[in-house]
């Protein structure tokens, strides 16, 4: 490159932060901002009372070196390699009418185990362990947008695919429907109730392959130093950060149809080449934007949410001391309890003790429970803010769910202490994200997988990232739209894409 082009990038989330390593790498100069004094955005940690919780991660996809998401998550430093990684024992256990079913990591006792709880269900015991494998055994080519994938991987890919008719089987069906054609009350139980509500079984074999492959693991550490991890290395490469600096406007010519610059709220304009915005899109479309553009794919997905529901979250912490030992994440039933619009009929506790420095400080550890909130959830903790009762809220079902942890775990009485609870309010107010929804639009029987290209008509120069970019979203997703940002841009400069160790060997990515 003669000449070194300056990309703006929208937002440091690990999408954000992802885009600004690659772009740095590439030869760019960047300038990330972020809204909030912390980069990671939706991927984050904090403190209370002097213990460190975690808001994020609880299960990585790519922690598993070999795979294409590990090479990509070790590029930007997010982890060194293996050793940073804690895989975990099972995706949870369901305990229903005293029986207790667990998804083990690993596959053969889980097998083993729920065969000996009901022999009865031996054919379809062993048809979802078969799926589950089915699945570690395809792993999706993410490293290029699709569009930019060699025709010969794209058909291997759906060879693959097509080899194993699981995949397609798994889409149209319901996680309900399926435990129906079990005869145990509580493989029923665990299998409705082991991911959020409408989600179809692809979605949930896919998360339960990741661990049984051990490729969902948790980083060391936690959520936020693997967000610092990244802005370390994005800063020493040479990037800027500019952070308590919300972005308000993005500047269009629109005669050359390409964006220019972006507005502060505090009224100072940042100049770009390229801009890159890699938080909410419909927070990008209808404020910095303006509305003035149209929405594509997305927009028909963000006001159809009975189709295309955005999962949020009521997430709570606690600090319990003495807790019994177990197999946790530990899910169970609970006398009903009224949470946003939501029924809730069940908990799952998430012992952290799993990493024993991070969470653990003399026989206290650090637990917390995510009960699936919705998008009329979502209205009703905004309507909650309005009357001022949206705290009360708060505090009532912290302390009902503690109730509910100790009827379950009688021995804890008077040794469950609530630290915090964050509502979907508290993810929208932190970082703009539609509906407080934390992941992109669920995969469910009633819709299809969407990718967007992360194009915006009308203007040349700027590109989407993040999450919401692809259903189901998560962490995967941002990271890996983030690098297609970046690659896109490479394209249209001429430049021929490398990371920063490919670029070492001076081998073409
Ligand atoms: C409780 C919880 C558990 C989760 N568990 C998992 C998990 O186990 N596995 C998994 O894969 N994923 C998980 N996720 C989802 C994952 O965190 C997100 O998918 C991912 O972090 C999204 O990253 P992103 O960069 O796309 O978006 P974001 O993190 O939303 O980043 C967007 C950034 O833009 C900033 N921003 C917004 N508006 C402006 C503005 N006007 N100006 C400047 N900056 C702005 C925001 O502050 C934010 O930093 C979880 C999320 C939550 C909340």
């Amino acid at each position: 490159m003669n000449e070194r082009k300056n990309i703006v990038i929208i937002g440091a989330g690990v999408s954000g932060l992802a885009s600004g390593i690659v772009a740095l790498q590439n030869g760019f100069d960047v300038t990330l901002i972020e809204k909030n004094p912390l980069v990671g955005g939706l991927c984050m940690g904090w403190y209370r009372r002097g213990r460190y919780l975690d808001g994020c991660i609880h299960w990585l996809t790519g922690s598993k070196s070999g795979c294409d998401l590990y090479d990509m998550w070790t590029n930007v430093h997010a982890f060194r390699d293996e050793r940073d990684i804690i895989q975990l024992d099972s995706f949870g256990t369901f305990e229903y009418q005293g029986t207790k079913v667990t998804f083990w990591r690993d596959i053969t006792r889980a097998r083993a185990e729920w065969i000996s709880i009901s022999k009865e269900d031996t054919k379809m015991i062993n048809k979802f362990f078969d799926i589950v494998e089915d699945f570690m055994a395809v792993p999706a080519p993410i490293k290029q947008p699709v569009a930019y994938l060699p025709l010969s991987v794209l058909l291997s890919f759906i060879g693959k695919i097509i080899k194993h008719p699981s995949y397609l089987y798994t889409m149209r069906m319901s996680c309900e429907g399926f435990a129906k054609k079990f005869k145990h009350p509580a493989l029923r139980w665990a299998l409705t109730h082991v991911q959020p509500g409408p989600g179809n079984l692809f979605s949930m074999i896919y998360s339960y392959s990741t661990i049984t492959d051990n490729n969902g693991g948790v980083p060391r550490g936690g959520s936020l130093k693997m967000v610092n991890n990244m802005k370390d290395y994005y800063l020493e490469l040479g990037g800027k950060l500019l952070v308590n600096s919300p972005v308000e406007k993005i500047n269009v010519d629109k005669k050359k149809k390409v964006a220019t610059s972006v507005t502060l709220e505090n009224g100072k304009v940042i100049e770009g080449d390229y801009i890159i915005a890699s938080l909410d899109p419909n927070f990008t479309l209808t404020k910095l934007l303006n509305n003035k553009y149209p929405k594509n794919s997305f927009d028909k997905r963000i006001y159809n949410y009975k189709k295309n529901p955005l999962p949020g979250c009521v997430l709570l912490q606690f600090e319990i001391e003495d807790l019994p030992e177990g197999n946790y994440p530990l899910s169970f039933e609970i006398e009903p309890l009224k949470v946003g619009k939501t029924i809730v009929d069940h908990l799952t506790l998430r012992s952290h003790a799993y990493d024993k420095d991070t969470y653990v400080r003399d026989n206290k550890v650090i637990c917390s429970m995510l009960i699936d909130q919705y998008d009329e959830d979502y209205y009703e903790w905004k309507k909650l803010l309005k009357d001022e009762t949206y705290k009360d809220e708060k505090n009532r079902i912290a302390s009902e769910c503690a109730k509910r942890i100790v009827k379950q775990l009688p021995s804890l009485e008077g040794k469950v202490t609530v630290l915090d609870v964050a509502t979907p309010w508290t993810f929208k107010r932190y970082t703009n994200t539609t509906r407080g929804g934390y992941m992109s639009f669920m995969f469910t029987t009633k819709n299809d997988m969407y990718s967007s290209d992360g194009r915006v008509m009308g203007i040349n120069n700027l590109y989407l990232s993040g999450n919401f970019m692809a259903s189901p979203g998560g962490l995967p997703f941002a990271l890996s739209t983030g690098y297609h940002a970046v690659q896109r841009i490479c394209r249209r400069e001429n430049i021929k894409y490398a990371l920063a160790t490919q670029r070492e060997l001076n081998k073409e990515y």
